[in-house]
């Protein structure tokens, strides 16, 4: 729990864009959003030690990442690029918390606080942005797993092998936006929406 005067520093960092809000109980004290940059790491960084040097210490940072995550570690991102796991303390030198969580997880969490979780108690999120992401709320709670629907592997297009990082032939491989941007228009409309229908 956060003391009266202790700031939080919210960052999405997202495989195209990355947000971040810093705010003290109740005021929001800055916010930005910019294009990821390939060293997402140095970006965090800066954006973190100029936010430290102009309204001081930074007490809890909560970063939502777009891959698996397990003790604050992050595995393989198909957004990010990234093939090893990767941790993020180094980005926040100071700081007396930093969480790292799945985006979606993180998103999910606030749409059963906030959301259509005050109204369904089982439901599945699903975001269809550089990456494919989900998460899924049981009984209201937010399941704290490495879902990856996303990367669940389907049957539909047997032309022609679409890679993903680890795998091939998986939705985020056939119908991300970063899958769609590969192809240069190679995957036709109907196709993206077979694989669609076939999982949503
Ligand atoms: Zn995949």
């Amino acid at each position: 729990m956060l003391g009266n005067n202790e700031l939080i520093l919210g960052i999405d960092l997202g495989g195209t864009s990355l947000s971040y809000r810093l705010e003290a109980p109740e005021k929001l004290l800055a916010s930005g959003s910019m294009a990821t940059s390939d060293n997402f790491f140095k970006q965090l960084a800066n954006i973190y030690e100029s936010l430290v040097r102009e309204f001081g210490l930074i007490n809890a940072v909560s970063l939502g990442v777009p891959g698996p995550v397990k003790d604050n570690v992050m595995g393989p991102s198909f957004p990010l690029g990234t093939e090893e796991e990767c941790t993020f303390d180094r980005c926040f030198k100071g700081a007396s918390h930093l969480i790292v969580k799945n985006d979606l997880f993180m998103a999910l969490t606030a749409e059963m606080t906030e959301g259509h979780g005050v109204v369904y108690k089982n439901l599945v999120l699903v975001s269809i942005s550089t990456g494919i992401g989900t998460a899924v709320a049981v009984d209201r709670k937010p399941l704290d797993i490495r879902g990856e629907m996303g990367h669940q592997r389907i049957g539909v297009i047997d032309t022609e092998v679409a890679k993903c990082i680890n795998h091939s032939n998986c939705w985020a491989s056939m119908c991300s936006g970063k899958a769609i941007s590969k192809k240069e228009g190679s995957l036709d409309f109907d196709l993206i929406k077979s694989a669609n229908l076939r999982l949503l």
